[in-house]
């Protein structure tokens, strides 16, 4: 594989970028080496600058559940940029968008648009700590919702009561108030809700785990937690900005009945531009400004050609049989199982819907210890042999894969030849 015009544009990024990217991972840190430099994308197929084609598996992190430049919705951004990109005024299309979103989720009774996922937990925190008037809120250890300061944290040492900052510049006296849970433990999310009740504005969770890798929530772990929060007056918010639209046309929360206070979404509902979304309750809602007094606000919040292009892949996807990809996904990842085993490899498969991720481990995975009990060196080898072969798989062993509806059952093959060495 010749990667000569990516390592050559990378250099020069590197004059301009820390680490030559605009966001951390897309630096194959984690598995060494130097970035791919992407052209373009067609489908389940990206090509980079070096004309190296291979099956997409990242899909821009999950926002392109039906691939890369969908017809419709290339021809939906070229219409609403003809009218004009930006406002800052109100648009008709907002609120088609948001029938569509509330219909399929319909704890979201009121919502509003925002930038980005980060953008969209970081007030739904703001919003329920106005709500609450409560400080602290509690999250789970190895989920991410994006790099808002709060939620930078993760648990020192089996010390919940005591956040550390998982990042440089995060404040001490931020971190202290960020509680830090296992995921898939009920006990000592009960015991933490017991000691600090009401000191706790919200819970958040990402309600299927896809940033430890995909980790699922045991049997009845996601109704216990709605029950504890709703006893004690925290606002439950479900972070959907992966699990959105990705395993059914609504949320895990509309799969599982369960219905959280707040729910943030992004990547697909915005058809693969800039967009994020935080909405439920009326009362707790009531509070944003203009309403209430928990100020949000954004310049290109509400954006019209992003909100196109979530309108158009929304109205593509409500008509998509999920059984489709969903049955795609198992295909590959028993063909997976079966070359892995035969490799006598450690490892273990993650799969929810269209969501996967091979852990190379021979423990279960069910929270981010047993994650991080993975052989990421393995994980590297494996992430270059299949780049070499065509097959592009996200760059850390800690995240998931995301199959499209543009993915083939020819696709599937390639794969499967790519991880048996051919
Ligand atoms: N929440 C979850 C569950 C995410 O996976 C991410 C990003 N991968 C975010 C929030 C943050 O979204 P963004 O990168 O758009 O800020």
């Amino acid at each position: 594989m010749k990667l000569t015009q990516s390592r050559q544009l990378y250099k020069e990024a590197m004059r301009y970028f820390p680490g030559g990217v605009n966001s951390p991972v897309r630096a194959f840190g984690s598995v060494g080496g130097s970035p791919l430099f992407i052209k373009k994308g067609a489908g389940s197929i990206i090509t980079d600058e070096d004309d190296n084609r291979y099956v997409d598996y990242v899909m821009s992190w999950g926002a392109l559940i039906l691939g890369h430049a969908i017809p419709e919705v290339i021809k939906a951004v070229e219409t609403a940029v003809r009218s004009g990109s930006s406002f800052g005024a109100p648009t008709k299309n907002e609120t088609e968008l948001a029938k569509v979103i509330t219909s399929a989720i319909p704890s979201i009774q009121k919502l509003r648009f925002v930038s980005s996922g980060t953008e969209a937990t970081m007030s739904a925190i703001r919003v329920s700590r106005g709500f609450t008037g409560r400080d602290k809120i509690v999250k789970f250890d190895g989920c991410y919702h994006g790099h808002c300061d709060s939620l930078l944290v993760k648990a020192g040492s089996g010390a919940a009561t005591q956040g550390i900052p998982g990042s440089a510049g995060v404040t001490q006296s931020l971190s202290r108030d960020t509680l830090v849970c296992p995921y898939n433990d009920i006990e000592y999310f009960r015991k933490l809700i017991l000691k600090y009740g009401r000191e706790i504005a919200c819970v958040i969770i990402e309600p299927i785990a896809a940033n430890i890798g995909v980790v699922q929530p045991e049997e009845t772990f996601l109704q216990e937690i709605r029950a504890l929060t709703a006893r004690h007056g925290i606002v439950l918010i479900f972070d959907e900005v992966i699990t959105g639209f990705r395993f059914h046309f609504g949320g895990v929360q509309t799969l599982q009945g369960i219905k959280p206070d707040l729910t943030c979404l992004g990547k697909i509902i915005g058809g693969g531009l800039p967009i994020g979304v935080y909405g439920g309750r009326k009362d707790i809602m009531h509070c944003v400004a203009p309403e209430g007094n928990v100020y949000q606000a954004g310049t290109l919040s509400g954006n019209p050609v992003a909100v196109a292009a979530g309108l158009a892949m929304l109205n593509v996807l409500k008509k998509k049989d999920y059984t489709v990809i969903d049955a795609m996904a198992d295909q590959l990842c028993e063909g997976l199982t079966r070359i892995l085993f035969d490799q006598k490899q450690e490892f273990t498969i993650n799969r929810c819907g269209s969501l996967f991720t091979v852990f190379f481990t021979s423990e279960q995975v069910t929270d981010f210890n047993t994650a991080k009990t993975a052989d990421t060196g393995k994980y590297a080898r494996y992430f270059w042999s299949m780049l070499d072969r065509g097959i592009n798989l996200p760059p850390s062993q800690f995240e998931a894969q995301f199959l499209s509806f543009s993915h083939t059952t020819r696709d599937i093959q390639l794969t499967l030849n790519a991880a048996a060495g051919k």
